[in-house]
């Protein structure tokens, strides 16, 4: 697995099979999903299976004891890894066994084997001493919330389908009333059938729908109880008629009454030409489609605006868990964000961008460097002079690439580069939420030794 980062003119490759912390429990998760599947459910305390048997309260104790001890020992000991990977691109294959186990195997096991094949491949985005690309962070504090939530990450997780109901409607009203302004809210209408789970009505409620607003379209056993397209062309049209504004329409992969399946695609298509937000809700069927034979239930969804499936309805996801991904992601926030976090999380970053500054001082005090376009934020561009009697721009571009990978390669910092009119660019960033103003001065330490060698004269005074 190969991580690129990858921006305009900035582009690197690093060889690393797990880019942060959060990523290192989901692959003690998916390690252990996948070389044991439903580990956690067929695990006996003697580890040799013997059915599907849950994990009792004392054994998840004592596991999650084990897993939460390997995780405080990984931040313990983050500095003392190379900060970026050592290993080749493609060392992990060849640790892999050729099959996966027919039989689980222990918590213990699998975390040798996250310590040993796993770690070295890591390029350590949490280590203070990382200042190669602006920040992909996980928190302590993140991690445990996670942990208390027991989701498995990605998407936006709700606690049930209701609730990703809720918020994708008031996703669409919001992003309808600033259009139409904020007095036409009872003019806004839903749609969805009779079938529709009655979280939908809930939301309407909450949401501040009209309910006389709430289209509840008649289904019955001639498309068996799938939503007809043609009535909600029809019931649309009339609403526009009489200056209503239709903005929501719910189709559902897997009605709860009989499991039914809407003509998605040609809903989708209803919605988009008028400009209204389609919501797929496969609370319960939305599951069975990761099997291939059942995908095809889900045609039509890449036109939705918004889907949600419950993980904790056929998942063997602990209670609760609805996933919901929404395409446009700014709708969401839009609608439900508020500025107190923003506020909150101000210091941190003033903080990154203190360190930054430093960082700025301690290379422009140093007369054989040059900043490089001036920093705003915690990212420095600066670049090693070539030497008085070597002026060709190609010179100074190879010594600077012998600088950065000269730094990278002793693990002790990691920084990337750029390209800005033609000069090869280092680039330096503080984003890691451990970096101090130590690892600062470390990772510039390390800059300037490197720079003395490459040049072959010792630090001058003052440098
Ligand atoms: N949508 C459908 C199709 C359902 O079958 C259900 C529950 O069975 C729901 C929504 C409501 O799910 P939740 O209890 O997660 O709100």
């Amino acid at each position: 697995y190969t991580s690129t980062f990858h921006n305009n003119n900035v582009k690197s490759q690093c060889s690393c099979s797990v880019t942060s912390l959060a990523c290192l429990g989901r692959w003690v998760y998916w390690v252990s999903l996948i070389f044991s599947p439903f580990w956690f459910w067929f695990l006996g305390r003697d580890g040799k299976g013997g059915g599907l048997k849950p994990m009792d309260s004392e054994q998840l104790r004592e596991y999650g004891h084990q897993m939460v001890d390997f995780i405080a020992d990984y931040y313990k000991n983050i500095e003392n890894y190379p900060v970026l990977s050592q290993v080749e691109p493609g060392y992990l294959v060849k640790l892999l066994p050729d099959a996966a186990p027919n039989q689980p195997e222990s918590l213990q096991s699998v975390l040798d084997d996250v310590r040993s094949k796993i770690i070295p491949g890591v390029t350590h985005w949490q280590s203070p001493n990382f200042h190669a690309y602006y920040p992909a962070n996980s928190s302590v504090a993140g991690f445990l919330g996670e942990m208390l939530s027991a989701g498995p990450g990605g998407g936006v997780i709700q606690g049930t389908a209701s609730e990703a109901i809720l918020v994708v409607l008031l996703a669409a009203r919001d992003k309808t009333l600033r259009e139409a302004g904020k007095s036409a809210l009872g003019k806004l209408v839903v749609y969805g059938s009779d079938q529709t789970h009655f979280a939908l009505q809930k939301a309407c409620q909450i949401a501040g729908i009209h309910p006389e607003n709430c289209r509840l379209l008649k289904t019955d056993s001639s498309t068996n109880y799938a939503l007809p397209p043609e009535i909600v062309s029809e019931a649309i049209s009339h609403d526009i008629s009489i200056g209503l504004i239709p903005f929501f329409l719910c189709g559902t992969v897997g009605t709860t009454s009989s499991g039914t399946v809407d003509p998605l695609y040609s809903l989708a298509k209803i919605a988009k030409s008028n400009g209204i937000w389609f919501h797929v809700d496969a609370a319960y069927a939305g599951s069975a489609c990761i099997c291939p034979e059942y995908r095809k239930y889900l045609d039509g969804v890449e036109e939705a605006d918004s889907f949600n499936m419950n993980a904790h309805k056929w998942f063997l996801t602990n209670f609760d868990c609805s996933t919901l991904w929404v395409k446009d992601r700014n709708a969401l926030i839009q609608s439900l964000s508020t500025n107190s976090e923003f506020l909150k999380h101000k210091n941190y970053l003033r903080n990154h961008i203190k360190l930054a500054r430093y960082f700025e001082e301690c290379v422009g005090q140093d007369p054989r460097f040059e900043i490089v376009a001036p920093p705003k934020f915690a990212l420095v561009c600066f670049r090693l002079l070539p030497p008085v009697d070597d002026n060709e721009a190609r010179g100074s571009n190879k010594l600077n690439q012998e600088l950065l990978e000269a730094v990278n390669s002793t693990g002790r910092v990691f920084i990337s580069h750029t390209v800005l009119s033609g000069m090869y660019i280092l680039r330096f960033v503080v984003g890691a939420p451990l970096t101090k103003r130590r690892h600062v001065d470390a990772a510039w330490k390390v800059l300037q030794d490197e720079a003395c060698t490459l040049l072959g004269s010792p630090l001058q005074e003052n440098g």
